[in-house]
């Protein structure tokens, strides 16, 4: 009894061992000129180090952006002057406090009155564009579809673009389109693609270009066509996702555990919507 009771607090202290000691993967990296990268675990986003301050993006949460703000000081030791938001959902939202301090806010204007306890100082409709030292940021309203407060900003000269869920180069849309209009996110990746820049720096995902905002519409497109196609001819959400041939994807991120979710939310949102009676 001893003995299976040592075993069993041996087996709790090695299960709670990972937990203990899983730090939060941040990391710093260089996409070009003057803008940077900042991932922490999965969510990633980007900060540009003009000459009369630093503009940040997506805090992601408060320990990350003070993470951040304290890498910023000792590494370029200029002062946050402009912190813009995506958009509002609170895994890149949360901890803006962290900047408010020293930074103007900026968000779109569908953009609740509070972030995460942080008032935007400026909100636009449907562009805003402003220069912060040796930098021009463009930022452009997406529209309703993944949220309904869609921000993408095109860094200059970097001509780099910040554009969060909305497009995850090379990887499938996160599960099954939680609370989004599919309609609407197809119209604010074309959005993306009639912006004029050479790299895209997403909030998941690794960087691409231009020809991921299109695959990733391509993508969505297809999917919400064939899913409506089994769907009107009298195949069950099972059916279609036991034999819809997504044969084209499987090299894609997240395909082995978004696949099937994706065809659930696609089926979901076509009923939804009416699309499909
Ligand atoms: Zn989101």
């Amino acid at each position: 009894m001893l003995f299976r009771t040592l075993t069993a607090a041996l087996l709790a202290a090695a299960l709670a061992l990972p937990a203990l000691a899983q730090e939060p993967k941040r990391e710093i990296t260089h996409i070009a000129g003057d803008v940077w990268r900042f991932q922490n675990n999965f969510h990633t986003t980007v900060f540009v180090v003009t000459s009369a301050g630093v503009v940040v993006t997506d805090p992601i949460n408060a320990e990350a952006a003070a993470w951040l703000k304290a890498e910023i000081a000792r590494r370029f030791a200029k002062p946050v002057t402009h912190l813009v938001y995506s958009h509002s959902h609170p895994d890149h939202a949360s901890g803006g406090a962290v900047f408010a301090d020293t930074a103007t806010v900026i968000a779109q204007e569908n953009a609740p009155p509070e972030i995460d306890g942080v008032a935007p100082d400026i909100r636009f409709s449907e562009r805003l564009n402003f220069t912060v030292g040796n930098h021009t940021f463009e930022l452009t309203s997406l529209g309703p579809g993944h949220g309904s407060d869609m921000l993408a900003m095109v860094i200059r000269p970097e001509n780099v673009a910040f554009v969060v869920d909305v497009v995850s180069p090379g990887r499938l849309p996160y599960k099954d389109f939680p609370g989004a209009d599919i309609a609407g996110l197809i119209e604010q990746t074309r959005r993306v693609e009639a912006l004029d820049f050479a790299i895209l720096a997403p909030g998941h995902s690794r960087l691409g270009d231009k020809a991921d905002a299109v695959e990733a519409r391509e993508y969505v497109e297809w999917l919400r066509a064939a899913v409506a196609a089994e769907l009107t001819a009298g195949k069950s959400v099972a059916e279609i996702v036991a034999g819809l041939d997504t044969g084209a994807y499987p090299d894609w991120g997240a395909y082995g555990i978004w696949r099937d979710l994706n065809i659930q939310g696609m089926a979901r949102w076509l009923k939804q919507s009416g699309e499909v009676p």
